[in-house]
């Protein structure tokens, strides 16, 4: 089973990119900021547990079945794409980029209107979609490495190995931007993950190469790959470690552009409604109340950490 990201890695980009909105969205989001970290997985739940059907092709884009040297050619506009390729097509390649900017524009208007649960819901469900396209194989067809005999990267990438050394990253991505053209960004984002799915996916066959065959997944007493929750093979630290650090920062920069680009459209949706008070939402005292925390969370973030939730874990550690 495949959760992109993960709890770990969805709820730390819900959870950071809190910090880095300006003083008028950002007490509103930090009195509700426990719910806006759970939801970042509420995205994957609708797909594995409750089965929605709709829901699955929101999370990827297979870039492959438009062909690769079509990308710039590619419609930005879903109406554009509809009347350039099948539906059969459109359907096998997913529709992750369309979804985030309808979510997007869902969100401005939930801003325009100060519907406060509709603005919780939805910027917590964007980041999740906004994550995912951070999320290097969810663009390209090989999404799992069953084409080049590397099946459980997936899971390896994005779940075991944040898991296991994301402790160190440095969450702290600056101030949220204002965002000219949503559209353009959307596309570069998916751009920058197709790019790093062939190295990412490449890096981890040559380790295979020289690696010991009997050491690179964790075994049970009998000598069988032992597996998570989900059904995923678990790797050895050892070689967890190894391909970390051959990765060069490539997790901790696709999880901080995540980050990032959360608290970008966040902000962008609330300029372009009008920059509403959301101060009034909540009463003054709940925002008091959390003032003290923040005073103490946001001394952290200044360090480029989190704290105060518990992801569940997928991997043991
Ligand atoms: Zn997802």
């Amino acid at each position: 089973m495949v959760f992109a990201w993960g709890s770990w890695g969805h709820q730390h980009i819900n959870h950071a990119a809190i910090f880095a909105l300006p003083e008028q969205m950002r007490s509103f989001f930090y009195n509700h900021i426990d719910y806006v970290t759970e939801e970042a997985v509420g995205p994957d739940i609708r797909k594995y547990s409750l089965n929605d059907r709709a829901e699955s092709p929101r999370h990827y884009i297979n870039l492959e079945v438009f062909g690769i040297n079509t990308m710039d050619s590619l419609p930005s506009d879903l109406q554009q794409l509809k009347a350039k390729y099948p539906d059969s097509v459109i359907q096998k390649a997913g529709s992750l980029p369309w979804y985030i900017l309808q979510m997007e524009d869902k969100l401005t208007k939930a801003f325009k209107a100060r519907r406060k649960t509709e603005i919780l819901f939805l910027a917590s469900d964007l980041a999740h979609y906004i994550g995912d396209a951070s999320m290097p194989l969810h663009t390209s067809v090989n999404h799992d490495g069953q084409l080049t005999n590397q099946k459980g990267i997936h899971a390896f990438f994005e779940g075991q190995l944040p898991e296991l050394f994301g402790e160190e990253y440095n969450l702290n991505t600056g101030n949220a931007k204002y965002i000219d053209d949503i559209t353009k960004e959307t596309w570069h984002m998916i751009q920058v993950s197709f790019l790093k799915a062939d190295t990412l996916l490449a890096v981890e066959r040559k380790l295979k190469e020289t690696f010991p065959k009997e050491k690179i997944f964790r075994l049970d007493s009998n000598g069988n790959v032992m597996k998570n929750k989900f059904n995923d093979p678990v790797h050895s630290y050892e070689y967890a470690k190894k391909y970390h650090e051959m990765l060069n920062g490539m997790i901790e920069r696709q999880i901080r552009q995540a980050i990032s680009e959360a608290s970008n459209f966040w902000y962008t949706a609330w300029v372009n409604a009008g920059k509403p008070n959301l101060s009034e939402l909540d009463p003054e005292s709940l925002t008091k109340r959390n003032e003290e925390n923040f005073k103490k969370d946001n001394k952290l973030w200044q360090e480029g950490r989190v704290s105060g939730f518990r992801p569940e874990q997928e991997f043991n550690k």
